[in-house]
């Protein structure tokens, strides 16, 4: 649900989740809001209550364009993009393909919308951040993409999403690709090797570094219990003069 349908829609049917469409392995739809206004002007939006600057987008234009579509495609869970919701993580975005077939994704615009519609319709508010966007489209879209991205079939295998950063609470390894030099910068040896074990080995390893260095808070969480984790903390220990392993 969005004022800015076109936008929406034009990132959307690009690209990895442009061409799931096409397969039907999702359907993203951007729904204009002014559409199902019920006023002559097709005005979404009026002064707070209360003073102060901006605009509120209203109730009931909001309503209307959520009923049409729950009318339509049956009961959806509806999220209102906030930078006030909880905060938007991985976890969160697996919790909503596990649980949910259909989303409604609200955006806002101006000073927000007006609290009866989320307290009347709103089963979540979602944040992407502590900061705060003029609308909530880039949110919107953050979420679908996300989300889209793990349905069976998105990508080739999952595998390809299983791998990355935040899957299992660390860091992707760096990545490389041709030339094997670039500007005097060579790749390191061992992706060349033809080795999968040595450069699993080596990817693990480089994720864990890259963890505790840039994000000491997820490494905190890290569970490095197995023997083979163990060894590769004491290779960073001997090797890296910042590294402190977790033990
Ligand atoms: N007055 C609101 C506040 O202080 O919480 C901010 C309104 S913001 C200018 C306009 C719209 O952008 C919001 O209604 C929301 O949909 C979206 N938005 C802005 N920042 C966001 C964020 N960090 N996460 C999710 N949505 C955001």
């Amino acid at each position: 649900m969005t004022l800015f349908d076109e936008t929406v829609g034009d990132m959307m049917n690009e690209s990895i989740l442009g061409r799931a469409q096409e397969r039907d392995l999702i359907r993203i739809e951007a729904h204009q809001i002014r559409a199902y206004t019920l006023n002559k002007q097709k005005q979404v939006d009026d002064y707070p209550y209360g003073g102060g600057h901006g605009a509120v987008m209203q109730a009931d234009p909001l309503y209307q364009c959520w009923k049409h579509i729950t009318d339509a495609y049956g009961p959806g869970h509806t999220i209102y993009l906030s930078p006030a919701g909880k905060t938007f993580t991985q976890c969160e975005a697996k919790r909503l393909l596990r649980d949910y077939e259909h989303l409604i994704l609200v955006c806002g615009h101006y000073e927000g919308i007006d609290e009866r519609f989320i307290e009347a319709c709103v089963d979540e508010e979602l944040s992407i951040g502590d900061f705060v966007l003029t609308g909530g489209e880039l949110p919107a879209m953050v979420v679908a993409d996300a989300v889209a991205r793990m349905v069976p079939g998105v990508l080739p295998d999952p595998e390809c999403f299983e791998d990355e950063s935040h899957w299992s609470g660390m860091l992707e390894y760096p990545q490389y690709s041709r030339p094997e030099t670039w500007h005097g910068r060579t790749v390191p040896p061992v992706l060349r090797s033809g080795n999968h074990a040595l450069v699993a080995r080596w990817r693990r390893k480089q994720s864990i570094l890259r963890t505790f260095r840039r994000r000491p808070d997820l490494y905190e969480k890290l569970d490095f219990s197995s023997k083979e984790d163990q060894k590769l903390l004491q290779e960073l220990m001997e090797e890296e003069a910042d590294f402190q392993p977790r033990r």
